[in-house]
């Protein structure tokens, strides 16, 4: 942005000083997840206003007035970002200090408007009407304009009546602060019914479905393997040195990894995610639970400082402690995910940290280092195997008290040998078919059973 503007934001200033002292008018109705995240900066803009009007002294005036300049000076929109997917639309806005808002819906059509105090239109927000996809699932269209001295309107038309929510982040890794708005539908995607829906489209009668062993009891369902492309939306992952996001290619795998799956006659896989947007860690166990997943694999492409780090591994939870020192920091590291991606935590019902580890939970465990096992062993013909054994960390998203989960490293990004790699769509299908080789070979061991009690919630 241009910083070198000072008069025009000393204006600005000003401008935005006469809209605190001023009157406010609309009702604000709707939005957000309660008082203190709608009004952010309302309780220090009144602190401002009261200051101004009690007569103080003229030192603490200009004082105050200085560090309102310098406040105002800087909440512009530096970046915006719109991530529409089916399960929620995200509007981001990038700014160097906590803005401050107003959000309130209309009827009648169905609108939102954000009223945001910033003093212009910033190239950043004017972008955004043109950045409106038109197969949002949400918004319709988008506009902004001034609406007042200081006060800059954004105006979504949506598509339908929405559940918004209204929250701010503080900066983190590459990020400043954010005002992120997320548009839900009233009523959730149900991920077993994309399941169904997708099921019935492969229309294949339950009973002529094979058993997966001679001998063993015949398999009177399908499989379900939850697949999870890791990270998404704001939250990008590693990076490569050419650039590969680690979001982007946990995406094409997870992609070619269900289609692989969906070609077993005995299988049916889901997707977390099948589009670029962010996914709390917990939604990702929660899809799994909610569609009685019998397997979760996670998949990823790790990042280390040195660049020579090479190698694919597997990891499974272990709640107690982690099985080396680097497996403790790459769930930390993945664990950070949902910083980076933007929860709104008020009001929000933590699953996964209510999991408790029960007696159940050690068998799925067990089990997720079977599954590990040979997902490895698989793997090992298509890539050096970064460690020999399945390791073990508190991962967040291995945290399914029932469904045997996995973690899989597909290989380093941030070696740029395999960054090359993995944007190779023939290796990217080795890897995909080498990781569906693990789920069999567990599934010929382990066949899923009519009910099985791994797949009971
Ligand atoms: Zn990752």
């Amino acid at each position: 942005m241009d910083e070198l503007r000072l008069p025009g934001i000393l204006q600005s200033g000003i401008r935005l000083r006469g809209r605190v002292a001023g009157a406010r008018g609309e009702s604000a109705c709707a939005a957000g997840s309660g008082n203190q995240s709608r009004f952010p900066g309302r309780s220090e803009a009144r602190q401002s206003r009261s200051a101004f009007g009690g007569g103080r002294s003229l030192a603490l005036l200009g004082g105050l007035a200085a560090a309102f300049f310098l406040a105002s000076a800087h909440a512009q929109v530096l970046a915006s970002r719109i991530w529409p997917a089916r399960d929620y639309t995200r509007l981001t806005l990038e700014s160097p200090v906590d803005l401050k808002y107003n959000l309130f819906s209309i009827k009648g059509p169905d609108r939102l408007v954000l009223d945001l105090e910033v003093a212009e239109i910033s190239p950043a927000l004017a972008e955004l009407q043109g950045r409106v996809a038109t197969d949002d699932p949400y918004i319709q269209g988008l506009r902004v304009a001034r609406n007042r001295p200081g006060v800059i309107r954004l105006v979504l038309d949506l598509k339908s009546e929405v559940k918004p929510q209204v929250f701010t982040l503080p900066p983190i890794g590459d990020y400043g602060h954010r005002l992120v708005l997320d548009i839900y539908p009233l009523v959730p995607i149900d991920p077993l019914l994309a399941l169904i829906e997708e099921t019935e489209k492969k229309s294949l009668p339950e009973k002529q479905i094979p058993s997966f062993e001679k001998g063993k009891p015949k398999v009177t369902r399908l499989a379900t393997i939850v697949i999870d492309a890791g990270h998404g939306g704001e939250d990008p992952g590693a990076r490569g040195r050419r650039g590969s996001r680690e979001k982007d290619i946990t995406l094409t795998i997870a992609r070619r990894l269900k289609a692989l799956v969906d070609q077993e006659p005995d299988m049916r896989a889901l997707l977390t995610r099948d589009g670029d947007y962010f996914l709390r860690l917990d939604d990702r166990v929660e899809k799994a639970r909610k569609v009685k997943a019998d397997l979760f694999v996670s998949i990823h492409a790790d990042a280390f400082v040195r660049p020579n780090a090479r190698g694919s591994s597997v990891f499974a939870l272990s709640e107690r402690r982690a099985t080396s020192e680097a497996a403790r920091m790459l769930a930390q590291k993945e664990n950070q995910s949902d910083l980076i991606g933007g929860v709104n935590l008020q009001g929000k019902d933590d699953y996964v940290k209510r999991t408790i580890l029960d007696l159940s939970q050690t068998a799925t465990i067990d089990h997720s280092l079977r599954l590990g096992n040979s997902v490895l062993r698989q793997l090992g013909s298509v890539n050096t195997l970064h460690k020999g054994q399945v390791e073990q960390a508190s991962f967040a998203v291995l945290k399914s008290p029932s469904i045997p989960s996995i973690l899989v490293e597909t290989a380093f990004i941030s070696n740029p040998e395999e960054e090359k790699r993995l944007n190779d769509e023939a290796y990217q299908d080795r890897l995909a078919r080498a990781i569906l080789g693990g789920i069999r070979d567990y599934f010929t061991k382990h066949p899923p059973r009519p009910q099985s009690p791994l797949a009971l919630n």
